[in-house]
């Protein structure tokens, strides 16, 4: 089945793209994630193929080397690479924001002539990186606070110097943690009255002094993201650190809120997998396990065709939100867009318990990858800033208030 549902809906770039991660996700990234998620280790041999495939430079512009793919296509490919390993889509998401924000959206945003040259030369030097370079990029925004949930400012600070910035701060759960080249680190700009207008977005290099990473790691699922903390202890980056000009960030959150989604696909590629392994699993047609047949059971049929009800509400909404994605979403696409997130999310994780339930006993061996898609799918609704209940409060608030609208004090 393919991820997109009727391919022949796709253009030659997507189905191509789409097509080399589903090779590697079936032939390299599926025989070795449990081993990833057993050592809760990072999939640096995943990153190498991504790299010699050319995906690590997806949404890179073409006029920099890249394949410069737009954002329905990188979610398509996302969601492929999720069906095989739901660990390295979480972190190669965070790699390729770095290329969608200071690309496509960057270019739609408002800037003086003067910070569109400086973006330009900026971001010559990132895709530099990853074209030739090979190097993989971070997004650590998490600190534990309500920042994360845009709600507050960034605790990490920039503090203006000579030639560039000095960065200090902690971010917790940051995805490559000591396997990135670059952490894109979100941060404010350390000014007097700063707020989250003062938005910075700075790639700092890993092995720059004041760099460390620091606790250790083994939870529940998403192992192989190797989420450890980072802290940023009076580090030095020049100006063409910046992912962003100064204060953009805001504005394409803002106006971008799509790209607040774009942890969702791992997810689809979850759900996906789910099902797959079920069908699988009742054909008695997973590789090592005996051939005993369980798809002539009304009951397995039932459980199976509840999947893939949920799968299709799913992919539909996917595949809505990815060819939704633009500028400045009107309000109903917007809501569409919480619902959609939320609903990948939601159904990621039931299709999972499902999965299990209807497969039955045997399938929750370690040896079958039913139960690591269990726990990995339990974490897409707890990561902000798109939690599945501030979804839910965005969404409610939304159907009942139009832009300022208030109530009146009740005596
Ligand atoms: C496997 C994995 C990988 C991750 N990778 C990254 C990464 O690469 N980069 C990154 O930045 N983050 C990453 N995260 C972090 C993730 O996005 C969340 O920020 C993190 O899970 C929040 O944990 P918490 O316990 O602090 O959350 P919470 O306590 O739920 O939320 C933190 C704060 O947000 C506010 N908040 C939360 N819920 C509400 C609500 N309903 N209403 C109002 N305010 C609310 C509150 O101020 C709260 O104190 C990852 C998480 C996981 C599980």
């Amino acid at each position: 089945m393919h991820i997109a549902g009727n391919p022949a809906t796709l253009t030659p770039l997507q189905r191509e793209l789409i097509e080399t991660a589903a090779a590697l996700g079936r032939e390299k990234f599926a025989p070795r994630a449990a081993r990833y998620d057993r050592e809760a280790s990072f999939p640096f041999e995943n990153y190498a193929d991504l790299r010699e495939s050319g995906l690590l430079k997806i949404c890179v512009p073409r006029a920099y080397g890249g394949h410069g793919a737009d954002f329905a296509t990188y979610v398509m490919v996302a969601a492929e690479i999720g069906r095989h390993c739901g660990s390295t889509a979480l972190s190669y998401n965070m790699h390729v924001c770095s290329c969608m924000w200071s690309g496509f959206i960057a270019d739609a945003l408002d800037m003086t002539p003067e910070q569109r040259a400086d973006h330009e030369t900026n971001r010559a030097l990132l895709y530099k990186n990853i074209v030739e370079g090979g190097k993989v990029y971070s997004q650590p925004f998490s600190e534990g606070g309500a920042a994360a949930a845009g709600k507050a400012p960034w605790g990490t600070l920039a503090h203006p110097v000579e030639g560039g910035y000095r960065v200090s701060g902690r971010k917790i759960f940051a995805s490559l943690a000591g396997a990135a080249d670059y952490y894109g680190v979100l941060c404010t700009l350390d000014k007097p009255g700063a707020t989250q207008r003062d938005s910075m977005y700075l790639a700092v290099p890993a092995d720059a002094p004041g760099v460390s990473v620091s606790g250790d790691w083994d939870p529940l699922g998403m192992r192989g993201t190797v989420s450890r903390t980072l802290v940023f202890e009076d580090v030095f980056v020049p100006g063409t650190a910046r992912l962003m000009p100064e204060g953009l960030y805001f504005q394409a959150a803002l106006r971008f809120p799509h790209m607040f989604a774009t942890l969702s696909p791992t997810y689809m590629g979850i759900a996906q997998a789910a099902y797959d392994f079920t069908v699988a699993y009742l054909r008695a047609e997973v590789p090592g396990m005996p051939p005993v047949k369980r798809r002539m059971y009304p009951t397995k049929q039932i459980g199976v065709a509840q999947m893939r009800v949920m799968l299709e509400q799913t992919r539909a909404l996917f595949l809505q939100n990815a060819r939704d994605a633009a500028v400045d979403p009107d309000k109903d696409t917007r809501m569409r867009l919480y619902a959609a997130h939320y609903t990948i999310m939601e159904n990621a994780q039931a299709m999972t318990a499902l999965a299990i339930r209807t497969c039955g006993g045997q399938s929750l061996l370690k040896s079958l990858p039913i139960e690591r898609l269990y726990r990995d799918s339990r974490c897409g609704s707890l990561m902000l800033p798109w939690t599945a209940e501030l979804c839910l409060d965005r969404l409610g608030r939304e159907c009942l208030y139009e832009s300022g609208e208030r109530d009146e004090e009740i005596e």
